[in-house]
């Protein structure tokens, strides 16, 4: 309870009895503390107000410059906050509730006080005010925080007709309050579900019904008075009175378009892939589900085809991840334009692709947009003053033929690809069970390779290099063999590539190294005329960390020196990531070990990167050599980089040389070196010993012509 004292009064009176006769009983009262100020007309009174703050004013009605409620207004112009009782005669207990009305909080008749009543009505008044203005500080705050909460606020009386709106509230339903209040509630909060625009239940209704605080569904959306349509999450709470009865509704809600756009965005997002906006491998196994399902109601077939790139990598390793980037959105417009609408073109990561078919009539259907898939890729993409081509591989699976879910369809169409890779480029290829027996074939081939190197099974093979103008051996090229304890020889050709794709490239390749350079090293210490070992680098190993620090290792360690090394490595390898590869060159160079560029001319050769990387020498590869007798025509090309070579002082070797033709070919152009079958395929290490030994006679027979 506010209680305040009653220290200063100011009684403002004109009449000298009656301010005696109050004065006096004040007195009697026991308000000794009571500091009385008297004034004897309003201009006076509003002086004193003014001046000091008083805790009570006891005001005359009839003075002389100020009669009846003027002298209540101006007192209350001057001091609001004081608590007012007023003086009145006998008749004119009408002016004293009108005084009441106009803010004083209490009458009293003159004529009728009497001592006790007249300091209880004092002491009352001074806590009535005060209960006012602690009464006002709180709806003022109720009413400040309202309009400046960001939700919307709206409240309506038992028979639902409004009867506030803050300012959010207003701006939502586009009615201002003066015109809302005394609508029916469902005229100002208009609702609807947002899928079907029904209007929704009134919340209000169901609030009050239960009694309890109730949630709009979660797709609700108001319509604003100008038909603009916010989507909106609310709840509705009964209000009640002492009794517990419910006397009206308070309505909460906000504006979630930014959450509701945000979720959606988060679920297109997580069924699209980034990179294309095309569906992701989750969204397309969902839809060749349903596919499946419509179509076994229909009597329909669907399809899948898987479409794999042709040297997708080559061109994203040698241009650059942005170019590939746009290489593939490129692509998956085209395939988008290759398919009806209510077929699903998606991404499954890197450059893969998946095309479900839906509602096929027959199986050929699925070849005719195979062919033209195959078509529309294969037209070139002009990408940043490029004009890329490529072609793709594709797979086919048919349901329900190859396979009743969206999982084993798109395994299937996948092996398939596989198969369709290995005929050529450029084509597609029907699943067929056999099939899955070789794509086991691989994966045992992984199983095996994960032995391998504990088993023993590794070996080396030493191809020698020639050196045209005098027929001697400069080196060897280290080539694995793998032999299979049940499959026999495993080509390099089918078990690197499965290697690198596992990782096992890396303990193969350091197995490779460290048995090169022993061999070497002991050719060497043989006193055998061995000039350098090569040995090839996969990609893989070139980006590890520690390649330096592992090559460095191994050659203090075998103690082979290092510029008996030369490291074989593709253009590919190389132009990834140029900068870190320039550097990597470099620490090899410094320390003497030799780099050769591995199959010359199949990559995307820039040649403006060789002179930016130390290398030592080029080797042309074996399909350009090829040419030279099979196509004479084309063999401009081998003519070309020899000479590119001698202009920029790298030595020169041709691979694969097989026939007499070749090697004149080669040696009229004055290529450094040459390496193939012709000279000798690779050997075992004590045979290459003895090729160390005894020479090459077929190298010096040309030399002698
Ligand atoms: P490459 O580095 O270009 O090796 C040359 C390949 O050509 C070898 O095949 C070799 O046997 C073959 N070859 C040599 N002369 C002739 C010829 O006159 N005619 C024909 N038709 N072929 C000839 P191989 O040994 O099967 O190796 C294939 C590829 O496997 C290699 O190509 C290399 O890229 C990779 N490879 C071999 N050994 C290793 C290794 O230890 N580590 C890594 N990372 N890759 C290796
Ligand atoms: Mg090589
Ligand atoms: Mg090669």
């Amino acid at each position: 309870m506010i209680s305040k004292s009653l220290r200063l009064l100011l009684l403002v009176e004109d009449n000298p009895g009656d301010a005696r006769l109050l004065k006096e009983m004040l007195h009697e009262a026991g308000a000794h503390k009571t500091e009385l100020t008297q004034a004897e007309s309003m201009a006076e009174a509003e002086k004193h107000l003014a001046q000091a703050l008083f805790d009570i004013v006891l005001l005359d009605l009839g003075l002389p410059d100020a009669q009846g409620l003027e002298a209540v207004r101006r007192a209350r112009a001057v001091a609001p906050r004081v608590p007012l009782v007023v003086l009145t005669g006998l008749d004119d207990e009408t002016l004293a509730t009108r005084a009441l009305q106009e803010g004083a909080q209490d009458y009293l008749i003159k004529g009728q006080i009497e001592t006790r009543g007249l300091l209880r009505a004092l002491r009352y008044a001074i806590e009535r005010k005060g209960l006012e203005e602690a009464l006002f500080v709180v709806k003022e705050r109720a009413q400040v925080t309202l309009n400046c909460i960001g939700d919307a606020v709206v409240c309506t009386d038992i028979e639902g007709k409004i009867t506030f709106l803050n300012l959010v509230a207003e701006k939502m339903t586009g009615w201002p309050w003066e015109e809302a209040v005394g609508q029916p509630m469902a005229e100002v909060f208009r609702i609807q579900d947002a899928a079907t625009h029904e209007p929704t239940p009134n919340p209000m209704e169901a609030a009050l019904g239960q009694n309890r605080t109730v949630h709009l569904p979660s797709n609700c959306i108001l319509i604003r008075r100008d038909g603009f349509e916010t989507p909106i999450e609310d709840s509705v709470a009964p209000i009640h009175d002492r009794e517990g009865k419910a006397t009206g509704a308070v309505i909460v809600f906000r504006d979630v378009s930014a959450a509701r756009a945000m979720a959606e965005q988060m679920i297109h997002s997580a069924q699209h892939d980034f990179l294309t906006g095309l569906p992701n491998r989750m969204l397309l196994n969902d839809r060749v589900n349903q596919a499946i399902a419509l179509a076994a109601r229909h009597a329909k077939k669907v399809a899948v085809l898987f479409l794999d790139l042709d040297g997708f990598k080559h061109i994203n390793d040698s241009l650059g991840h942005p170019i590939g980037d746009k290489l593939l959105q490129s692509i998956a417009k085209r395939l988008v334009s290759c398919v009806r609408g209510s077929d699903t073109v998606s991404r499954q990561g890197g450059d893969e692709f998946v095309v479900l078919l839906s509602e096929m009539a027959q199986q050929e259907d699925a070849a005719i947009s195979a062919l033209r898939i195959l078509e529309a890729v294969s037209k070139a993409h002009s990408i940043d003053q490029h004009d890329l081509h490529l072609t793709a591989s594709i797979g086919v699976s048919v349901c329900p033929d190859d396979g009743l879910d969206a999982e084993t369809l798109i395994k299937n169409a996948d092996i398939a690809m596989y198969q369709a890779k290995e005929n050529g480029r450029q084509s597609y290829q029907f699943f067929k069970p056999v099939m899955n027996v070789r794509a086991v074939q691989r994966q045992s081939i992984e199983e095996s390779l994960r032995r391998a190197l504990e088993r023993n099974e590794f070996s080396l093979h030493y191809q020698p290099k020639i050196r045209l103008a005098t027929g001697e051996i400069t080196g060897a090229e280290a080539l694995i063999r793998w032999t299979h304890p049940t499959h026999g020889p495993v080509s390099p050709a089918n078990f690197i590539p499965v290697a690198e794709d596992c990782g096992l490239i890396l303990p193969i390749g350091q197995w490779v190294l460290r048995e090169a350079c022993m061999q070497a090293r002991a050719w060497l210490d043989a006193g055998l005329p061995l000039g350098s070992i090569a040995v090839n680098i996969s990609s893989m190993e070139f980006r590890e960390d520690n390649f330096l620090e592992s090559v460095f290792t191994t050659l203090s360690e075998t103690g082979l020196d290092p510029k008996c090394l030369e490291l074989e490595l593709t253009e590919s390898v190389l132009m990834k990531r140029a900068e870190s590869a320039a550097s990597v060159l470099k620490a090899l160079r410094a320390r003497g070990v030799q780099i050769a560029v591995d199959d010359f001319g199949t990559g995307y050769s820039s040649l403006s990167y060789l002179r930016k990387f130390p290398i030592d020498a080029l080797k042309i590869d074996q399909s350009f050599v090829r040419q030279i007798t099979s196509a004479p025509d084309d063999s401009t090309i081998v003519t070309a980089v020899i000479s590119m070579g001698r202009s920029l002082k790298l030595r020169v070797v041709a691979e694969g040389v097989e026939t007499q033709g070749e090697l004149a070919f080669l040696r009229a152009r004055q290529c450094d070196e040459a390496q193939g079958f012709y000279f000798s395929r690779p050997v075992l290490p004590h045979q290459f010993a003895n090729l160390l030994k005894s020479g090459i006679p077929e190298a010096s027979v040309v030399v002698h012509r």
